[in-house]
């Protein structure tokens, strides 16, 4: 049998405990909505420590992501991935901040609770964002987790800087840990 499609979900959750009617105006408040999602979905037995959520020039959510790896048998479902590609759905706009006739249309934030591992990091610099905010780093998942985060490029601040990208790191770092820790504490990588 040849598969000729690919069907990925976010976690029914998501409905109840994502506003979309509310901006969320400044980096912390942004931030703090991915950890939140990163946490539910621990809670929820939904998938892996890890959220994220796309905004617009408004502060208004476009889509929010969490880590659907072992769900949907597929290690492309990260919770950075899947908003990306939920926001391009929905604005359909393969870059996120410009038309199909190249117009600008940012600036577009992408939040996540930890650090863009080197999947998601090719995905962000093809992703049409202007702007990464990044609660934990690489190593606090990789230190308080079993996840490996890959190999990124050494001035990786640097290629997305010169791409346009802005980057802002250790955005509620600390609550961003505590959900890795304790996703760690349950015995490592069980969704
Ligand atoms: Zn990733």
């Amino acid at each position: 049998m040849l598969y000729a499609q690919i069907h990925l979900t976010l976690p029914v959750w998501v409905h109840d405990h994502v506003d979309t009617t509310r901006a969320y105006p400044g980096d912390e408040a942004k931030v703090a909505l991915a950890i939140e999602l990163s946490r539910l979905n621990i809670q929820a037995a939904t998938g892996g420590p890890f959220g994220a959520a796309v905004f617009d020039a408004h502060d208004r959510i476009i889509a929010v992501g969490v880590n659907r790896v072992l769900p949907h048998t597929c290690s492309l479902a990260h919770a950075e991935t899947m908003a990306y590609m939920l926001a391009q759905g929905r604005t359909q706009r393969p870059r996120l901040n410009q038309t199909l006739d190249g117009a600008a249309c940012g600036p577009v934030t992408l939040a996540t609770s930890s650090q863009p591992c080197c999947q998601c990091y090719g995905a962000t610099v093809w992703a049409g964002i202007d702007r990464l905010l990044i609660g934990a780093r690489a190593e606090d998942v990789e230190s308080l987790t079993e996840f490996d985060e890959g190999p990124l490029p050494a001035d990786w601040i640097g290629e997305l800087e010169r791409r346009g990208i802005r980057v802002v790191r250790d955005l509620h770092r600390d609550a961003a840990c505590a959900v890795l820790r304790a996703y760690g504490e349950q015995g490592g990588a069980k969704y």
